[in-house]
């Protein structure tokens, strides 16, 4: 190495944060937390249920402000197998793990989220993963008021 060149250590660092949610998203993590219940928000113009909840519609710019209690029940959209590993500070599970786009009952929009109970934790067959798998929350028992207070979707047997 020349002496002017640039010398690179590598390194990690783990910094502790605070996340403002905002007020939209503390009234959801609110809800979530202190009583269970997953609500998303209508718009009033067309009529749209976003969850997650916005606070404006993207189809025509209204101010999203009526909030709805959906049911913890969807149908999964889509999914994916997670094998790549980028640091357990990062990932809610080790690889391999399924993620999936639920939409609960009386949303327009769809969550992604964990899939568990699946066949690679060995309660479900792989056939039963497709798109219009009937799915409802797993929600934790001490919640502390992120998404992960649901631990994940499971197929409704
Ligand atoms: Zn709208």
């Amino acid at each position: 190495m020349a002496s002017g060149e640039a010398f690179v250590v590598e390194g990690k660092l783990r910094v502790p944060y605070d996340n403002w949610y905002g007020t939209l998203a503390s009234a959801f993590f609110r809800e979530l937390r202190d009583h269970g219940k997953i609500r998303g928000i209508r718009c009033p113009a067309c009529e749209k249920v976003y969850m997650p909840p916005r606070s404006v519609c993207p189809r025509c710019l209204g101010t999203l402000s009526v909030w709805v209690d959906l049911p913890p029940t969807g149908t999964l959209q889509t999914f994916t197998v997670v094998h790549y590993d980028y640091g357990q500070y990062y990932q809610p599970m080790k690889p391999p793990y399924l993620l999936g786009i639920i939409r609960l009952d009386g949303a327009d929009t769809g969550l992604c989220h964990l899939l568990g109970e699946c066949h690679l934790l060995g309660e479900v067959e792989q056939q039963e993963l497709a798109p219009g798998l009937r799915v409802e929350a797993r929600f934790r028992e001490d919640r502390k008021g992120n998404i992960l207070d649901i631990v994940y979707f499971r197929p409704i047997r």
